[in-house]
């Protein structure tokens, strides 16, 4: 990568630098620049916009047969695949991600592009009952321009997860990745014009959510946003779509609560619980942050699991065997210092972590351990507020029925888990628990055929599933007048 070039962004086809500010994307692990760029401007955004419309009403891409969209898809999956080992590098230099885990996130972004590719070419309008002299039905069509806001924390996955089932509906997408994040969509970008997606249909404009992503929901060109982010973001998102009548879907926070049972395997729930918090250092919306074990259990079971946190390797994200990198940035280090100091101040206690690792290998990355901290109840700042890092609070319950309470007494509802070999028990407790996704007996395992969203704090709408395309359709109803008398207005 040449320090001294400045990487052109995308708008409505066009490759040419931005024309906001310059700026640079830091590697996490040692804060060196990897990538320069100028950021979009609002003059961009309009070209962006404007472009996308333009080449919505004139490409024919949303008239092209379902399959024949599909197959270009298809194209964009094969790419991400022969190109799969630099993604993956780049990716790691972008968010600072262990490389297995980057690995993944590009796997899974190629996943996306097929699966929606054959939910493109397999989707069926529908004939409704006959209810009178005439046929109905129900069509679906592409809304125009819509746009795709992303965070930081899994750039490709995010984005792809936007992008292909938008462009499978037949929109022109424009891209807001998160600002320090850019680099995964501009190579969708690339990627998607090389398989033959008509030029102008996508943009990414990289730059301050503040400015050019509110730019972007106000916009009035803009159909649908799909945003992902945190709560407060996605709130500001929903009022300016009430203005504007604009339907929107919202990925948000969580805070969830994960159940252990003194009948579960502890061998298994040891693990499933520190890589439901510890993976991706925490910063995952899913990460199980809240951890209920049963209080027969509970000494032994914080022991395996303060001794199994102290023992995951925390380090260089080029590593293979690396578990856990650094944190995004110093800014959000910091952010989680102050949430342990709090639950510390609190009357918290640190099982384990509550520190950065020391070592020459540490002294310029923004890494933070695993920690694991007991002491304090379900009310308490830090077991309320989504602290977004490695930081798990854990506490004893009694009986069910206060689990309960305490599991749902959260403004989030993203997702749970359950560990208990009662089958009978985890189904109690898998429709008694308010989330949006629930594990049993296993966590954070995901798949683009099945539906993600949350519940309240945590989100609207559903992303993901066969009928995830739908988000990005306006749907249609369909009368065929068959009768052979005038209506009955008509004399
Ligand atoms: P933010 O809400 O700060 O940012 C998300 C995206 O929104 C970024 O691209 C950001 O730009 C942009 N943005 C910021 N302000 C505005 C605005 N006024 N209008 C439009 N766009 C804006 O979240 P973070 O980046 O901090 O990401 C972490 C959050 O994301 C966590 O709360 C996490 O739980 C949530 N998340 C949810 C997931 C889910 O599926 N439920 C998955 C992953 C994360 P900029 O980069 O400039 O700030």
């Amino acid at each position: 990568m040449n320090p001294n070039e400045t990487l052109p962004i995308c708008i409505a086809g066009n490759w040419r630098l931005g024309q906001g500010d310059r700026y640079a994307s830091l590697y996490p692990a040692t804060g060196e620049p990897i990538a320069w760029l100028n950021a979009a401007s609002i003059a961009d955004v309009e070209e962006a916009i404007s472009g996308a419309d333009h080449a919505f009403r004139t490409s024919g891409w949303a008239q092209r047969k379902p399959h024949e969209r599909a197959a270009v898809l298809y194209r964009v999956a094969q790419l991400i695949r022969e190109r799969s080992e630099y993604l993956a590098q780049r990716q790691r230099l972008d968010n600072g991600k262990p490389i297995s885990e980057t690995r993944a996130l590009v796997a899974s972004a190629a996943g996306t592009f097929q699966f929606f590719a054959a939910a493109c070419e397999t989707m069926e309008d529908t004939i409704t009952p006959m209810r009178g002299d005439n046929l109905t039905m129900s069509v679906y069509e592409a809304m125009g321009v819509v746009a795709a806001i992303t965070p930081w924390n899994s750039p490709i996955a995010s984005e792809a997860q936007k992008m292909a089932p938008a462009l499978a509906a037949g929109n022109a997408v424009v891209v807001k990745p998160a600002e320090v994040t850019p680099l995964m969509a501009l190579e969708l970008a690339k990627i998607c014009d090389e398989a033959g997606v008509p030029k102008g249909l996508i943009s990414v404009l990289p730059g301050k959510g503040s400015v050019i992503g509110d730019a972007i929901t106000v916009h009035p060109l803009v159909r649908r946003v799909s945003f992902t982010g945190g709560t407060s973001t996605g709130k500001h998102i929903a009022h300016i779509a009430a203005d504007k009548m604009m339907p929107v879907s919202l990925e948000l926070g969580g805070k969830s609560p994960t159940m252990v049972f003194e009948d579960a395997d502890l061998d298994h729930a040891v693990a499933g619980v520190l890589y439901g918090i510890f993976s991706s250092s925490g910063e995952s919306c899913i990460a199980g942050s809240r951890l209920f074990v049963a209080r027969g259990i509970y000494a032994s079971f914080i022991e395996r699991l303060a001794a199994g946190a102290a023992a995951l390797r925390v380090g260089d994200p080029a590593d293979e065997r690396t578990q856990l990198g650094p944190l995004i940035t110093p800014r959000h280090r910091d952010s989680i210092e102050s949430y342990v100091a709090t639950g510390v101040a609190d009357g918290g206690q640190i099982r384990t972590g509550g520190t950065r690792p020391s070592g020459e290998l540490f002294e310029r990355g923004n890494y933070y351990l695993p920690t694991i901290i007991e002491g304090l109840t379900n009310d308490q700042r830090i077991c309320q507020e989504e602290i977004f890092g490695p930081v798990l609070v854990a506490m004893p319950f009694d009986n069910e029925e206060d689990l309960i309470a305490q599991a749902n007494d959260s403004v989030y509802a993203l997702a749970a888990g359950i560990w208990t070999r009662d089958y009978k028990k985890a189904w109690r407790f898998g429709r008694a628990v308010q989330a949006g996704n629930v594990w049993i007996n296993t966590y954070k395992q995901l798949s683009i055929s099945t539906p993600f969203g949350g519940w309240r704090d945590s989100g609207l709408g559903r992303e993901k599933g066969r009928l995830g395309i739908l988000q990005y359709m306006e749907q249609k109803s369909m009368y065929w007048g068959l009768n052979e008398e005038p209506l009955p207005w008509a004399g």
